[in-house]
């Protein structure tokens, strides 16, 4: 099975303060959100949005654009993997190198990911849980990309891996199952179908939001 997303909680627990290269925010190109803006063109027709399920820094190459927390508290925006090894049908090509961000949807696609959620569950959300600053960022990362893609911000293009696992049957918080991002503030309430799609909603509207 390929890998997919780190943002699984069984992933191995990577050490905050001496991470492998690979989730270094250092190893990669990286600004402050405000200035970063997307600097490739090609071809891309949709955007997933995701969590990391691991600490805030710690950053992961499954995914496009890592939306990522200095200690200081400063949001920085880390290219993690190139964007142009998805402006092409994967499928047809498997062995060369590309994101693996979203089950058997990552041609012509982006993965774009708030660091956070390392051990969270819907009823709590763990040490590193997500902040509306944090989620507005991933938005704002993810308005820039629909902007400079012309891709439609709406629920066929715009999606979270919560809402691509509900239309493709693996939706949930089991081991194979994904909730990210279905739910934006722990709550004692059990996860539903309907949740995943509303949060969806909100995120595409958090990114309609003027800037
Ligand atoms: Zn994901």
């Amino acid at each position: 099975m390929p890998r997919l997303c780190a943002c699984v909680a069984e992933a191995r627990i990577v050490e905050v303060h001496s991470p492998k290269p690979e989730n270094r925010i250092g190893t990669y190109p990286h600004w402050t959100l405000d200035a970063w803006k997307p600097g490739v063109p090609g071809r891309i027709e949709h955007i997933y949005t995701h969590w990391s399920a691991h600490d805030y820094g710690s950053v992961f190459p499954a995914y496009h654009f890592c939306v990522a927390m200095l200690p200081s508290g400063t949001i920085v925006v880390v290219n993690t993997h190139d964007v142009r090894e998805n402006m092409r049908d994967v499928y047809e090509g498997p062995a060369l190198p590309y994101a693996q961000h979203t089950r058997n949807r990552n041609s012509f696609a982006l993965g774009i990911a708030v660091m956070a959620m390392e051990g969270a569950t819907p009823f709590d959300f763990g040490r590193f849980p997500l902040t509306e600053e944090l989620v507005d960022a991933v938005c704002s990362v993810g308005a820039r990309l629909a902007a400079f893609y012309d891709v439609p911000v709406d629920a066929d293009h715009v999606m979270s891996h919560a809402e691509a696992a509900l239309r493709d049957g693996y939706f949930g918080t089991g081991k194979e199952q994904r909730w990210d991002v279905a739910r934006l503030t722990p709550s004692p309430k059990a996860l539903v179908e309907r949740e995943a799609l509303e949060v969806g909603d909100e995120l595409r509207a958090r990114m309609c939001r003027p800037a």
